[in-house]
C-alpha cells in the first residue's frame, strides 16, 4: 500500500475478497441470456471463483428462498426456481454484495433502473431473471448451500492490479 495511505481511506464497508452468490434463474436461462449477464460482472471487475448449471432440488430451492417461505408467492416461487437450469455463480471483489445488487437493479423490473440487469433484461417480478445475495451473513449461507468448497477456485486474476489498488 502506498506510503500515507491505510485500508481505512477505502472506507469501512470495502472488503475486497467479499464474495457473494449470484444465480440466473430459468428465466434468464432459457432466454438466453447467460453470456450477457456474465459478462457483466466481468467487465465490472469482480472476478469468478465459482461457475455451475443446474436444476435445483425442491429442498435447496426452499432452504434458498426460507426467509420467503411465509409469503404468498413462495410456492410458485420454488416451481419456478426448480422448473429448469440455474446458473449459480460466485462473484468475488471490494464491496461485491452490495455491487452485485446495484448491478442487478429492483426486485421489480418495472422499479429497475435502465442499465441494470432487470432494468434491461426484464420486465415481470416473477421472471425477474437473476438472484443476488443481499448482506455478508446471507452470502454465506448461500454460497455454503449452492457449492461445496472444492467448487470453487482461489485464483489471482493476471491484471488484478489494474482491478484493486494497493
Ligand atoms: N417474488 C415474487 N413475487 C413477489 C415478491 C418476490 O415472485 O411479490 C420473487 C422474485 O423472483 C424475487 C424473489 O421472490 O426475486 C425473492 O424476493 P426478494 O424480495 O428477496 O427479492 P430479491 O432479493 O430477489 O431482489
Ligand atoms: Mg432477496
Amino acid at each position: 500500500m502506498p506510503s500515507g495511505r491505510s485500508a481505512a481511506d477505502d472506507g469501512p464497508d470495502l472488503t475486497t475478497d467479499e464474495r457473494s452468490f449470484v444465480a440466473i434463474k430459468p428465466d434468464g436461462v432459457q432466454r438466453g441470456l447467460v453470456g450477457e449477464i456474465l459478462g457483466r460482472f466481468e467487465r465490472k471487475g469482480f472476478k469468478l471463483v465459482g461457475l455451475k448449471q443446474l436444476t435445483p432440488s425442491r429442498e435447496l430451492a426452499e432452504s434458498h428462498y426460507g426467509v420467503h417461505r411465509e409469503r404468498p408467492f413462495f410456492a410458485g416461487l420454488v416451481d419456478f426456481i426448480t422448473s429448469g437450469p440455474v446458473v449459480a455463480m460466485v462473484w468475488e471483489g471490494d464491496g461485491v454484495i452490495a455491487s452485485a445488487r446495484k448491478l442487478i437493479g429492483a426486485t421489480k423490473p418495472l422499479e429497475a433502473e435502465p442499465g441494470t440487469i432487470r432494468g434491461d433484461l426484464a420486465v415481470n417480478i416473477g421472471r425477474n431473471v437473476i438472484h443476488g445475495s443481499d448482506a455478508p451473513e446471507t452470502a454465506a449461507f448461500e454460497i455454503g448451500l449452492w457449492f461445496q468448497p472444492s467448487e470453487l477456485s482461489d485464483w489471482t486474476p493476471a491484471d488484478q492490479t489494474w482491478r484493486t489498488e494497493g
